[in-house]
């Protein structure tokens, strides 16, 4: 999943963020500098969990679903909703005759900053019920049938999953040459190695956990083993 929207404040994230702290940015090498340009940060997101009654969904509902009303704002911040229902595989993840929703739309930091704490809460009743609302062309009366509901922001993110403004990960800042071009384990540095998803393959958990076995493996060669 990638999107290219707007650049939040500071653009440059993931393995920069981590490797920013351990070198100052005047003694970073240049190919490392190179590499920081090449990336930019992903949105984070406006999540929503919630708890319905399982008559909520029809007959058949599938499990992931996508709504887009308008392809120019495919990018936008609560453009593209996504849908996800794990109970319809699981049906032991919640109580008797009640569903899972969970659903995600792109959200920048940016737009969650500055608020006194009850503004907070407004504006995440606010987001959800938006969503909520567009969700009922799918799942109709679907706000009546609501027995819980949690909304995450991008400051949740950031607070929860350690990420810098919450970013789902980095997403190349211009047209690369495919994956290849993607930085590796090694670094300029002699001994610091990267791993993640601001290395090659990239994000994801299947990519990740690559990286890792990767980076091991480096390591290991690199000390003779
Ligand atoms: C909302 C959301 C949904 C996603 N859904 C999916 C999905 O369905 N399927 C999928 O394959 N992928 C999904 N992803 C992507 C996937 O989660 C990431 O690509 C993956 O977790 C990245 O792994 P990582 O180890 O590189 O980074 P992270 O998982 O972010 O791990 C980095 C860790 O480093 C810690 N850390 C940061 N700085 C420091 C520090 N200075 N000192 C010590 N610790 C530090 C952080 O706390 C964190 O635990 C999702 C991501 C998000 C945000």
């Amino acid at each position: 999943m990638k999107f290219i929207g707007r650049n939040a404040s500071s653009p440059n994230a993931t393995r920069w963020d981590t490797f920013e702290k351990l070198i100052p940015p005047e003694q970073t090498p240049p190919a490392e500098r190179k590499w920081q340009q090449r990336y930019q940060k992903s949105p984070s997101f406006l999540s929503l969990h919630l708890g319905v009654k399982a008559d909520t969904l029809p007959t058949g509902t599938e499990c992931h679903h996508i709504l887009l009303e308008d392809w120019n704002r495919m990018e936008d911040p609560e453009g593209t909703i996504f849908v996800s229902i794990p109970t319809l595989l699981d049906p032991a993840l919640a109580p008797p005759n009640h569903h899972i929703i969970h659903t995600f739309t792109p959200s920048w930091m940016e737009d969650w900053q500055g608020l006194s704490p009850t503004e907070y809460q407004h504006r995440k009743e606010a987001a959800a019920g938006r969503v909520i609302a567009r969700l009922e062309k799918i799942f109709p009366n679907l706000s009546a049938h609501l027995d819980y509901q949690e909304v995450g922001t991008p400051r949740t993110h950031r607070r929860f999953l350690g990420r810098d403004d919450g970013t789902y990960g980095p997403i190349p800042s211009r047209k690369l040459k495919g994956l290849l071009g993607m930085p590796f384990n090694r670094t300029s540095v002699p001994g610091l190695y990267c791993v993640g998803d601001s290395t090659f393959p990239g994000q994801g958990l299947n990519a990740v956990a690559f990286s890792g076995f990767a980076c091991a493996h480096r390591v290991g060669v690199d000390l003779g083993f």
